[in-house]
């Protein structure tokens, strides 16, 4: 393309902003509509507040186990002995949760401009009649300000995310009927919270609000919690959950939910009927595809309205990329940031590497945590990857002891043959942190030996990683 290339990004959350750094930084004129604020639905409604609220999730829970496993005592409630010796003001909370993702998507905001892109906030949708003579592309944009503006664009970025799935019978109200982005305008902690959804966002918040203080109701179609998950993995999550007090309904749909006064209804599909004084909806998402001109411009979409592209981001029509969780590929902030930028470097021209979801980290920010990377017990088991594999309970790990850590492992997947570390998983608290050296020997084929090998600090959880590492070599030299 001769002179500067015109991007045009629709939407700002982490596929469109990190695509926008990129381009502006190999020196492209790059504009960035959004309608809701940059960060996008992973900074301000989804990501950032969850992870937040979590936060403080995690400290009643350290508080909470303390008392039974560490002996610490702190305002103990003597006439009841519940065990519980710290209360949380959920306003307060929110509160926080509120001004730390408004301050994050201003930060986003800032550096985003510092680089020299243009934002305009408004709804962006394909303007009908496909490429120009000169290869170019037109956006409309209908701003927030009112008033419609048309850009032309070399490349244009469809990033625009997703929103909460509804259920027709469990319409949220805002108040006691809610989706995740509704949580944070809570007051008051829900005395008894119904979750309806048990993959990764309803197990997240089932088990933050419990921690918080709440009674809560896991309401799940399948068989057990995160279906998407390793089942060892889940069935730790599950058994913790229950141990604590909650709920945890197994296949149970939920067909409906209504207010009766201060309580919710939610019927089951099996006719029964549970009773909470709040309920969270949270049965997936749909991408935000609709009424923007993309198969008009011959973008193709799945049937449930994801765009379809190939591993440098590019989709059905000349010039259009897209990234993100409006693609369906792997909805994880940092995945929806590695495809924009993979799209930009494509799109401009720059040495490009296609996306490899087999060396993703993922976590399930609950407590414990659960953390993934790379091939999973199912990929073994259906034959995807010939893998063998090791699980380690950290019952045995001296530094767990010493923590009162009770639940969680470590497993470590490498292939047969020559000992390369293909996955692993780990269950603990801060998995998200112990994940790392896994993630490490996943994308750089270390070996089980190489694993095992480098120190860890005694005593530490991270020594039950390579302690894993090395009964596989063990095992991989005929030992025991
Ligand atoms: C409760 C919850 C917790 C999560 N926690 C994590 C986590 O801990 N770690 C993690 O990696 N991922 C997490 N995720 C997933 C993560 O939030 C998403 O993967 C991420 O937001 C995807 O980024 P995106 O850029 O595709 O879209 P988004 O972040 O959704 O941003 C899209 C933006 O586009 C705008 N937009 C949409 N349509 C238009 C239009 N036509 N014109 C202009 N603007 C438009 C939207 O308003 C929005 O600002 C979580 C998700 C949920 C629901």
């Amino acid at each position: 393309m001769d002179g500067v290339t015109r991007i045009v990004i629709i939407g700002g959350g982490p596929g469109g902003y990190e695509a926008a750094l990129v381009a502006a930084d190999l020196g492209a004129e790059v504009t960035v509509v959004d309608r809701d604020g940059l960060g996008g639905a992973a900074v301000l409604t989804d990501c950032v507040p969850s992870k937040t609220l979590i936060a403080t999730a995690e400290v009643m829970t350290t508080f909470d186990s303390s008392y039974e496993e560490l002996g610490i005592k702190v305002g103990l409630d003597s006439a009841h002995d519940t065990g519980r010796v710290v209360g949380v003001d959920l306003g307060k909370v929110n509160r926080r949760v509120k001004r730390l993702a408004v301050a994050q998507s201003h930060d986003i905001t800032q550096s985003v401009t510092r680089a020299g892109v243009t934002l305009l906030r408004g709804h962006g949708r394909l303007a009908p009649g496909g490429q120009g003579v000169d290869g170019s592309r037109g956006v409309l944009v209908d701003l927030v300000d009112g008033g419609t503006q048309e850009l032309r664009a070399d490349a244009v970025l469809i990033a625009t995310g997703t929103h909460p799935r509804e259920v027709p019978d469990a319409l949220p109200d805002g108040e006691r009927i809610l989706n995740w982005t509704q949580v944070y305008d809570l007051d008051e902690l829900p005395e008894e919270l119904i979750v309806v959804g048990s993959g990764v966002t309803g197990a997240e918040f089932a088990g933050a609000y419990q921690a918080l203080g709440s009674r809560v109701t896991l309401v799940s179609s399948r068989d057990r919690v995160l279906p998407g998950e390793d089942p060892d993995a889940a069935t730790v999550l599950e058994d913790v959950f229950r141990r604590r007090g909650m709920n945890v309904m197994s296949r149970s749909r939920a067909e409906s939910a209504r207010r009766v006064g201060d309580k919710v209804e939610v019927v089951l599909q099996d006719g029964r009927m549970i009773t909470g004084s709040h309920c969270l909806v949270a049965v997936g998402s749909i991408p935000n595809t609709a009424g923007m001109g993309l198969e008009e411009a011959g973008v193709k979409l799945t049937e449930g309205g994801q765009v379809k592209v190939d591993r440098v981001s590019r989709t059905s029509a000349p010039g259009v990329y897209a990234a993100g969780d409006c693609t369906g590929v792997f909805m994880l902030a940092s995945v929806a940031a590695m495809q924009g930028r993979i799209a930009m470097y494509h799109a401009l021209g720059d040495a490009v590497q296609p996306l490899n979801l087999k060396t993703v980290a993922s976590n399930v920010f609950t407590d414990p945590e659960i953390a993934t990377v790379g091939y999973s017990a199912a990929d073994v088991e259906c034959g995807t990857m010939d893998a063998v594999c090791v699980k380690l309970p950290l019952r045995g790990n001296p530094r767990a002891k010493m923590q009162g850590i009770r639940d969680g492992f470590v497993k470590l997947f490498c292939r047969p043959g020559t000992g390369i570390v293909v996955g692993g998983v780990v269950v603990a608290p801060r998995a998200s942190e112990l994940i790392h050296p896994i993630s490490l020997a996943v994308d750089n084929n270390l070996t089980v030996e190489q694993v095992a090998s480098a120190f860890t600090v005694y005593p530490s959880v991270s020594g039950s990683i390579a302690e894993a590492a090395r009964q596989l070599h063990i095992r991989k030299r005929g030992g025991h």
